[in-house]
């Protein structure tokens, strides 16, 4: 005999309209319990993934139901399929990359604007949005102490905020690319872009988009700290002068994604000035840190910065995505980006601001509520005191690592970010090394117990750790440490 179907999944199939209000209710307190039983569980669950590729799929039907199914069910599949194809970002042992964190104003932030749905295109389609971006993103430029010539935008990533902020610099330079583009030009130079050698590859992909060519971006030398040499610099770009190309912008980065290097923006900002050039600073990771009073220098010079990009989503505890564009000339980002066909005409436009006018979406995301609730939550004091504590720990671990004798920093840390890795105590040579390195980083990872990733300096294969989830502690330091020394000896064993 077959069972009954249940009434919810019933009234789902065969009627119109949405889930009862009391249904609603009833699956919420559910999942709110799930989530709070996640995070109080999490440390249980491999941080990394376990599944090999293939394996979800393998497990999910190839097509969708015809008839609807009970929420209960949905959610008892998150638990045994989800779960388990999760590598877990809010893990506290998850140091790979940048570490970064959700926190629970931030989620009701993302729950209610779910609910809210809107899309902020017009002012009068969201004034909620459109004015609770202008204020939050305000309050987020005084605490970290940047002047009020910089305006603010949320946009989705750095990769597309510093995209915008190229698109604004090239609108500057009065070459009428808006209206008439590149391609079958013979009146235009080669434009150039000028970021360092660390510079985050999404600098690349935003001078691919924006149709400038590979070409067009010229890498500058780093320093034996991975920061930009401002003579190289200025060398690059009085040659590509004598050649008769078009420097317009230069892209400087506070906390490389390498290392967390900072450019040194003060001896780089009169290069741009000399030749009336855009200076963007790429700030998505180290940004954030300017918030705390003792760490504000890290945006020193940015007061004569064009624009500047920040990811509340890497490390102010922001659910993803949310990242900050700060522009000094909105009127160049709107001649570049605005577009007002008759139909999203309104009688206050004239008045008003309106997301759409400043990038190539039309609808957003309401991302300023999440931001708003968590700067609410925890204050300018407890956002900071948090960030500090991710730079303790990130030193007490370097501290660690140079007081031993089998391990060796590879770059300075101006941040919460750790550059090491084993040293060659026998004698294995470059490459071995690197694969012993490589090796190590594996075995740790393969425990699901940190996640860690690594990048290349000088050839070198280096071992990163990140600081940067709310809920990391001392203790999950010491455990990654211990590890890492597990591994190494297991390896040369
Ligand atoms: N800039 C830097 C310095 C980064 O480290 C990253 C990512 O880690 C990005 C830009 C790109 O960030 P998003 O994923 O928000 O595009």
């Amino acid at each position: 005999m077959m069972n009954k179907p249940a009434p919810e999944v019933e009234r789902a199939t065969t009627q119109l309209g949405d889930m009862s209000a009391e249904e609603f209710r009833r699956h919420g307190h559910e999942l709110i319990d799930w989530i709070a039983d996640y995070f109080e569980r999490i440390e249980e669950l491999p941080v990394l993934s376990q599944i090999e590729p293939g394996d979800l799929k393998a497990q999910l039907p190839a097509s969708p139901p015809e008839r609807g199914e009970p929420m209960t069910d949905i959610i008892a599949d998150v638990d045994r399929l989800i779960l388990p194809a999760l590598t877990h970002w809010s893990h506290p042992s998850f140091f790979a990359y940048f570490a970064t964190s959700t926190s629970a104003p931030g989620i009701f932030g993302e729950l209610l604007s779910a609910a809210f749905d809107v899309k902020s295109m017009l002012w009068r389609t969201s004034p909620a949005s459109t004015e609770l971006e202008e204020v939050t993103l305000d309050w987020l430029r005084q605490m970290l102490g940047l002047d009020q010539g910089m305006t603010g935008f949320i946009y989705d990533t750095a990769s597309v905020s510093s995209m915008h902020a190229i698109a604004a610099a090239r609108e500057g330079v009065e070459i009428r690319i808006r209206e008439e583009g590149m391609s079958g030009r013979t009146d235009l130079p080669l434009l150039r872009v000028y970021a360092s050698e660390q510079a985050h590859s999404s600098i690349d992909k935003g001078i691919i988009t924006l149709g400038l060519g590979q070409r067009a971006l010229r890498k500058i030398p780093v320093d034996d700290q991975f920061r930009m040499i401002p003579d190289a610099l200025a060398e690059a770009i009085a040659e590509d002068k004598r050649n008769g190309f078009l420097p317009f912008c230069i892209v400087a980065t506070v906390g490389t994604t390498s290392t967390s290097s900072i450019d040194p923006i003060p001896d780089i900002v009169p290069i741009g000035e000399e030749h009336a050039m855009w200076l963007h600073v790429d700030a998505a990771y180290g940004g954030s840190a300017a918030i705390v009073p003792e760490l504000r220098h890290v945006l020193d010079g940015c007061h004569r910065a064009d624009s500047l990009v920040l990811n509340p989503h890497k490390w102010l505890f922001t659910p993803f995505d949310c990242s900050v564009l700060y522009c000094r000339h909105l009127d160049l980002l709107r001649r570049a980006f605005s577009l007002v066909p008759e139909y999203l005409r309104t009688p206050e436009q004239e008045k008003v601001r309106s997301g759409s006018d400043y990038g190539v979406q039309l609808g957003r995301r309401f991302r300023a509520l999440k931001l708003w609730m968590i700067i609410r939550y925890f204050g300018h004091e407890g956002l900071a005191a948090r960030i500090r504590e991710h730079r303790r720990l990130a030193l007490l671990f370097a501290s660690w690592v140079e007081s031993s004798a089998d391990w060796e920093l590879m770059a300075p840390s101006p941040f919460a970010l750790i550059c090491f890795r084993a040293r060659d105590s026998e004698g294995l040579g470059a490459e071995r090394l690197n694969e012993l390195n490589e090796a190590i980083m594996h075995g740790v990872n393969a425990t699901g117990r940190a996640f860690l990733s690594h990048t290349k300096l000088h050839e070198q294969l280096t071992l990163r750790l990140s600081v940067g989830n709310i809920r990391t502690t001392e203790k999950h330091l010491k455990q990654v440490w211990d590890l890492l020394n597990d591994q190494l000896k297991k390896l040369t064993a």
